[in-house]
């Protein structure tokens, strides 16, 4: 039986109103919109946002536009960007209270968790800052005495920004600092759903000192708000984090004026298991896995993919612990698992694990939507006898459950591991150094975690395989992703070699 925490009305709570950030100035919707966000966990309305239509977004752009081509920006030195950058992340500290209530209240997300992701965020602020004075090209002594070679990076220009609601101040986190180190300038659109501490953001980095124009928040639908940033000839780069159907349709949008792309896509992430493995160790990291931000989460483990032999031990003992998972009011430090961020969405993770028992799944624990009187909840749930060719083996559920499948040999876990589209993380779990090895470099996936899971810093790329994205981020090679290359090809000295025969020449 689930550990349920009911959650306390929000009573006598101040709703918080938003304007948008554009140019500098907090502005209302040029159409008057107004979008409204309820707690998942509370079903009460928290915030209320001016919402941007394309009239809206095209302002925004162009705004990022003139910040960037008038050069203030571009041309600071990396130090001066990375003392603002460095100022950012203080103000991020004083204010992480304020944020992660934003995170937690909007998404549903436990607040303690919320927390910490403040924390991971302001850790990113402080690299991206060293490497705007890190950022290099290249030079070429070694062409001859006549050449020169130097290979500059340049800011790549104006970048959108596009985020999805499951970690709404760390994701932004790991797209927009880089960006900025990089010298570019932004117009950011965070999720609908979560738009509370990305628009807090846009406070905070005016008050870090980023000129008026270099930032822009706008927020909205994807289709009204979104898809202009996808298309529109001013912007140079979409960096977009969300789902992989969404990512397909920006990457056609960009395409028609050849932008860059980066896109973080989703999961169906295995771990692993081996006979010889510390099994108290992965039985903790199994539960962590799969109910992490309530499964909402693209690296969630929600494949386990475990040998016969220990199958039956397995199963039992990470159902035994997912019954000791305390769900409930995202507002209680003590909670694990918060709310589902909508009713629709709750509806869809009920019907993949009522699909999965039709064709032939066994609930081993959970299965239902929990009822705690306000907002909406779903009980950790774990199928066992799971197929790979079943929907909820190959597709994201993206909430609280977790398929159980078994394999025999070493070749088929990871062919099993490898049978889906996505590729974003896995783990493997094994005492044996050449067990680990060996799966860790036949997986096709980004991020590969041995005896562990889900462990980051902003030192390691993220990134994944296949339909789970291109390109990377984090990582020493982060703020590059944000650059153009530009080839100074220099002669040295009378020039040698002429095209035309001396005598034409004269
Ligand atoms: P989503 O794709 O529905 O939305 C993501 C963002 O795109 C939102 O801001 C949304 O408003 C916007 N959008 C929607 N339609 C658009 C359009 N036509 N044009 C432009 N923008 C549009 O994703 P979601 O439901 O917010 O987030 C969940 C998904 O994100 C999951 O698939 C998850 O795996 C993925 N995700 C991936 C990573 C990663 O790093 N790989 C991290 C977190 C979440």
């Amino acid at each position: 039986m689930t550990v349920l925490m009911r959650p306390k009305p929000l009573d006598g709570f101040k709703v918080r109103e938003f304007n948008m950030l554009i140019d500098g100035k907090w502005t209302a919707g040029a159409e008057g919109k107004i979008l409204e966000r309820a707690s998942p966990g509370h079903g009460a309305v928290v915030s209320r946002y001016q919402a941007a239509t394309a009239v809206d977004a095209n302002r925004a752009i162009a705004s990022a536009r003139k910040a960037f081509d008038d050069g203030h920006w571009p041309r600071m030195t990396g130090a001066e960007r990375s003392r603002i950058l460095l100022r950012a992340a203080d103000i991020i500290d004083e204010r992480a209270d304020e944020l992660a209530f934003l995170d937690c209240i909007e998404s549903g997300k436990p607040i303690s968790q919320a927390k910490g992701e403040l924390g991971g965020a302001a850790d990113i602020w402080r690299y991206a800052a060293a490497l705007a004075r890190d950022l290099h090209g290249e030079s070429y002594n070694t062409l001859g005495d006549g050449t020169l070679g130097v290979v500059l990076r340049e800011a790549i220009g104006v970048v959108s920004i596009i985020t999805p609601w499951n970690f709404p101040f760390l994701i932004v986190s790991q797209k927009l600092p880089f960006a900025l180190a990089a010298g570019c300038t932004a117009v950011v659109k965070p999720s609908e759903l979560t738009s509370g501490s990305t628009l807090v953001l846009g406070e905070i980095l005016e008050a870090a000192g980023v000129p008026a124009g270099v930032v822009n928040v706008i927020v909205g639908t994807g289709p009204e708000a979104g898809a202009p940033l996808t298309s529109h000839p001013d912007i140079d780069m979409v960096s977009f984090t969300g789902s992989t159907g969404i990512g397909k349709l920006t990457m056609a949008n960009a395409a028609q004026t050849l932008k860059k792309v980066s896109l973080e896509l989703g999961g169906k992430n295995p771990q692993i298991v081996f006979p010889d493995a510390n099994l108290d160790d992965f039985i903790d990291a199994a539960v962590f896995g799969a109910y992490f931000n309530a499964g909402e989460c693209c690296n969630a483990g929600s494949r386990l993919i475990v040998h016969r032999e220990i199958l039956d031990e397995v199963t039992s003992r990470v159902a035994a612990l997912s019954a000791k998972v305390k769900v409930g009011d995202p507002l209680d430090p003590s909670t694990q698992v918060g709310a589902i961020i909508t009713p629709q969405h709750l509806a869809k993770i009920v019907s993949y694990v009522k699909g999965a028992s039709e064709n032939g799944a066994s609930v081993a624990v959970g299965g239902t939507a929990a009822d705690l009187g306000l907002g909406q909840f779903m009980e950790p749930t774990i199928l066992s006898s799971v197929a790979p060719d079943m929907a909820v083996a190959k597709e994201e559920v993206f909430g609280p459950v977790l398929s159980v499948l078994a394999f025999e040999t070493t070749d088929e876990a990871i062919r099993v591991a490898n049978s889906i589209d996505y590729g974003l993380s896995a783990g493997v779990w094994s005492r044996d150094f050449d067990t680990c090895l060996t799966v860790g470099r036949r997986v096709r996936a980004g991020t590969v975690w041995m005896n562990t899971f889900m462990d980051g810093a902003s030192e390691l790329p993220f990134g994944g395989y296949r339909q789970s994205g291109i390109g990377r981020e984090l990582g020493r090679h982060a703020v590059e992703d944000y650059t153009e290359t530009k080839t100074l090809n220099m002669h040295i000295g009378p020039r040698t070699g002429h095209w035309m025969p001396k005598e034409a020449r004269g």
